[in-house]
């Protein structure tokens, strides 16, 4: 047992793995820039209430998953849970609605929710997602889906499922309250503690419970898509009918609702089915009242978040590139080794990675470590070679070695390289 230990449900990420999470971070950056999407870093704490209006006071994450503290000043605040709100808050307090519309940001960093650790499921875990503001054209909704999926290509990722539903508006939403209200009042009684409190104040997140009663006493419960007003359904068909334009296998999954309480109309989720339990890759979907709700003025917007940690899963069974330094200088006796600290500084001034051994490190000891870090040359400093003012180099791939003068070394490495 060591004396220090990380708390319950985080994770250290770090060589090799670290190069996955580098890769899916790049390629989100790539692909989200080719759509126009600009970065947005928000702060990873905000005042409690940025979180407990727009998620839902009936929401998993508010009831009982939020990272919520007193500072110093006695205020209430919150690490994220979820990156939507701090980007709503942010738009709105900077008034960025009065430049022209849509407006496109991507952020990524940890979220906190404190749930249950699991396989997929952490305490601190990672986020990569977008938020397009100010525009409800369900061209702007098919847009991000496609770049969605653009996104999982290119990292190789083909076998997802993309499910999409609708959730209406607040104009069709209080009728199809009713009529689920209805379809539950003789099932309440089965009801999990949490839903009986949802059944009084938001029957919706019954949907969502993922508790094995409630999932058998909702089974053919009405759907929303029965119920949505003419409006919803107009922008949903033209959405899917973008989608199929541009050759997208979706999935209608009538019975998806988003597990917090601003979403409205279009609703999606990724899964995969390499994953077990903790299936969705990400998720996302409009919210048109938001920006409202934080002062701002009526501005639809629609956005989705990737769950780093599952992705990072997926792409493990690959074969990660892990970089490599391009020469590692081996060095025998006190003149050598300062002759090397020499040299490797010409050539990390060029850009190439060099890597030293240090002092008491036998050749052998160093030639392991250039080998373990799959160096492509050593280049090997004694006594002698100082004083025939030449180096021995190896290519460590195929065994391959000469002779250079040590004024060559810089040429030698920019012709090799
Ligand atoms: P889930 O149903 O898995 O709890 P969610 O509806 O709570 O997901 P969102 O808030 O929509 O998830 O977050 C989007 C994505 O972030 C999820 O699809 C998932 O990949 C990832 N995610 C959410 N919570 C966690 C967590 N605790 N640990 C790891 N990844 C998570
Ligand atoms: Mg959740």
């Amino acid at each position: 047992m060591t004396k220090y230990h990380a708390p319950k449900g985080v994770q250290d990420i770090y060589p090799p793995d670290i190069y996955l999470w580098q890769n899916v971070e790049n390629v989100a950056k790539e692909v989200f820039s080719a759509y126009g999407f600009q970065e947005l870093r928000a702060p990873i704490f905000e005042m409690t209430d940025v979180f407990t209006r727009s998620i839902g006071e009936d929401t998993d994450i508010v009831e009982k998953e939020m990272y919520t503290f007193t500072d110093k000043a006695r205020r209430s605040i919150t690490l994220r849970p979820e990156g939507t709100a701090p980007v709503v808050r942010c738009y709105v307090e900077n008034r960025l609605y009065n430049l022209p519309s849509p407006q496109k940001f991507y952020y990524s960093g940890p979220m906190f929710r404190y749930e249950r650790p699991q396989k997929g499921r952490f305490r601190q875990f990672y986020q990569i997602g977008v938020e397009a503001l100010g525009t409800s054209d369900p061209k702007l909704d098919a847009e991000i889906l496609i770049m969605l999926r653009v996104f999982f290509e290119r990292l190789g990722l083909k076998e997802l499922s993309y499910e999409v539903n609708s959730i209406g508006c607040e104009k069709c939403r209080p009728d199809y309250k009713k009529v689920l209200l209805n379809f539950f009042s003789g099932r309440i009684e089965g009801f999990c503690p949490d839903c009986k409190r949802r059944y009084e104040h938001n029957p919706l997140r019954i949907l969502d419970c993922k508790v094995e009663a409630c999932i058998k006493l909702r089974a053919g419960s009405p759907k929303m898509m029965d119920f949505i007003c003419s409006d919803c359904r107009a922008h949903f068909e033209s959405f899917l009918e973008l989608l199929r334009l541009a050759d997208f296998q979706y999935v209608i999954n009538p019975s998806m609702v988003r597990g917090l309480d601003y979403y409205t109309r279009t609703a999606f989720e990724v899964t995969s089915k390499r994953l077990g339990a903790q299936n969705a890759v990400a998720a996302g979907g409009r919210y048109d009242r938001l920006v409202e709700e934080f002062g701002g003025p009526p501005t639809p917007a629609i956005g989705f978040a990737i769950g780093m940690e599952r992705i990072v899963e997926l792409l493990k069974t690959g074969n990660p590139q892990i970089p490599a330094p391009e020469i590692f200088i081996a060095t025998i006796g006190a003149p050598a080794e300062k002759e090397g600290l020499v040299i490797a500084s010409k050539l990390r001034e060029k850009g190439m990675w060099v890597e030293l051994g240090y002092a008491g490190q036998s050749l052998k000891s160093q030639m392991r470590r250039a080998d373990r870090l799959s160096a492509k040359y050593a280049l090997i400093i004694g006594d002698d070679e100082i004083r025939s003012g030449k180096l021995n180099w190896k290519r460590l791939s195929d065994g391959t070695q000469g002779e250079i003068p040590i004024n060559e070394v810089l040429n030698f490495f920019k012709a090799s390289s």
